[in-house]
């Protein structure tokens, strides 16, 4: 087959000032929710009934998408570290729980409600002035629940309330002491978990960014009180370090400390880790010291003391807490917009989402040069070799440039190419998404030289 001609000219970086700060762009926010739509990262929720205002499904890519961020996030917060074990808790617990957390007291944001078009809006968000209809006829500000409360078995009754968790973070409060029984870890030693909340936000919006039912990656990291302050920078630097790993660049990423009178109750130190999302810098991610605040409620709520004896100095103590605390489908997004980019080659306007090719839904895309049933026979052999190491595309209609335009949309690192050539030959065209790069490489060796690509340099 023939080389393609590529401008391999270096890839324009997406939201960058020439040599200056990175600034917000929000042309790119319709670029990717058009993107998401026309490719099946994200869908509307129930389009078919006109959707539900916020509400997302997750499409073909986008489910890959979530599972290879999440993979990436256990890889680095669970697999590489013989100090962190993991839990999978239960949504629905006994309400007890949000009793002892403060989340039944205090999970509310004081809301307002527009008396003339009948909007509610967070108080902190609005002046006094109704975004929606500019009304200034607005009520008090009420405390609002954010939690959604459910009936478990058939009689709606007190006895039977119970709610959606909020946080994945209790999980790992109430089963502090049966980790400690069964996996012999000491302080310092985390929980990690990963999982669906629930949260009534009342403004919910710009996109995926804030939704009423998300997936959290929170990790629960208990030291000697005294080391608290340590653990919760090297929790910064860590989290920071992950995102980078994953090819989010500097630039884009910002450590922002949370001033006294902004902290949580339970918190002595919080840090966000921003990013500049198309209108402006915002939350990805929280780093917070939640000191013995959690372990200390529930003793106190259950009567059972949740504490480490430590047999070597005879000391027992309640562990403070370093909590990242990440929401999956808020990163996905941040991937995404990192990724987008346009440029030209081969005279030709292209869209490409230069993704981590671990982040990437699929890591490879099998193109038979035509849909000849000649080369069928081998393209297939080819897919079945490489989908036993990577989620493998195959696309054998319309002209093999397109096919390179269509991988380079959604990010595919990799195109496989058989041709002609490659009956004869036994040889494959392995084409690179960023520089366009092409090069032959026996079929033998394609599961060897795709390992090499697309191995996990680590941290
Ligand atoms: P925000 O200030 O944006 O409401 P928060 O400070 O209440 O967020 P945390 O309770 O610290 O958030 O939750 C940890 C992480 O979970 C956030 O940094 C974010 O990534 C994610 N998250 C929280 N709320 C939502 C939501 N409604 N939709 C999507 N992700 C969320």
């Amino acid at each position: 087959m023939t080389s393609q001609a590529s401008a391999s000219a270096p890839a324009p970086e997406p939201q960058t000032e020439q040599g200056g700060e990175a600034e917000p762009n929000p042309e790119l926010f319709d670029a990717i929710v058009n993107l998401c739509k026309r490719r099946g990262f994200v869908f509307p929720s129930a389009e078919i009934y006109g959707g539900m205002r916020s509400t997302y499904d997750w499409g073909p890519l986008g489910a890959l998408l979530l599972r290879n961020v999440r993979e990436a996030w256990w890889r680095a917060t669970v697999q590489e570290r013989d100090d962190v074990v993991a839990i999978d808790a239960a949504i629905l617990t006994n309400p007890k729980v949000w009793e002892a957390s403060g989340h039944l007291a205090t999970f509310a944001d004081p809301m307002v409600d527009c008396r003339n078009c009948k909007e509610r809006w967070r108080a902190d968000h609005i002046g006094d002035t109704c975004p929606k209809c500019g009304s200034h006829d607005l009520t008090e500000a009420r405390p609002f629940n954010l939690m959604f409360k459910t009936f478990v078995g058939p009689v709606e009754e007190e006895a039977a309330i119970a709610y959606l968790r909020p946080e994945t973070a209790q999980g790992m409060f109430v089963n502090f002491l049966n980790v400690l029984q069964t996996t012999r870890k000491r302080p310092p030693f985390g929980i990690a978990q990963i999982g669906r909340s629930f949260r009534n936000e009342i403004t919910p919006g710009n996109f995926v960014f804030r939704t009423r039912e998300f997936d959290q990656m929170e990790l629960e990291f208990f030291v000697p009180p005294a080391e608290a302050a340590g653990w919760f920078e090297y929790w910064c630097d860590e989290r920071l370090a992950w995102h980078r790993r994953y090819g989010i660049p500097d630039r884009l990423l910002r450590l922002r400390q949370h001033e006294t009178e902004e902290l949580s109750h339970y918190s002595a130190a919080t840090a966000d880790i921003e990013f500049l999302f198309p209108w402006g810098w915002g939350e990805l991610m929280g780093i917070a010291n939640r000191t013995d605040y959690d372990l200390t409620a529930h003793s106190q709520h259950s009567g059972q003391r949740l504490e480490y004896f430590d047999q070597s100095t005879g000391e027992r103590y309640v562990p403070y807490v370093i909590e990242p605390a990440q929401g999956l489908t808020r990163t996905a997004m941040a991937f995404l917009l990192a990724a987008y980019d346009e440029d030209v080659v081969a005279g030709e306007r292209r869209t490409v989402l230069r993704l981590h090719p671990l982040i990437a839904p699929y890591q490879v895309a099998v193109l038979p040069l035509s849909k000849k049933e000649t080369l069928t026979p081998l393209a297939r052999e080819v897919l079945h070799r490489l989908q036993r190491h990577w989620m493998c595309d195959y696309d054998e209609t319309q002209a093999i440039g397109r096919r390179y335009r269509r991988q380079d949309e959604i990010g595919t690192p990799y195109c496989v190419t058989i041709d002609f050539d490659s009956l004869d030959d036994d040889q494959a065209t392995v084409r690179e998404r960023d520089s366009t790069a092409q090069v032959r490489v026996p079929i033998a060796d394609l599961v060897k030289v795709l390992s090499e690509r697309l191995a996990d340099p680590g941290a």
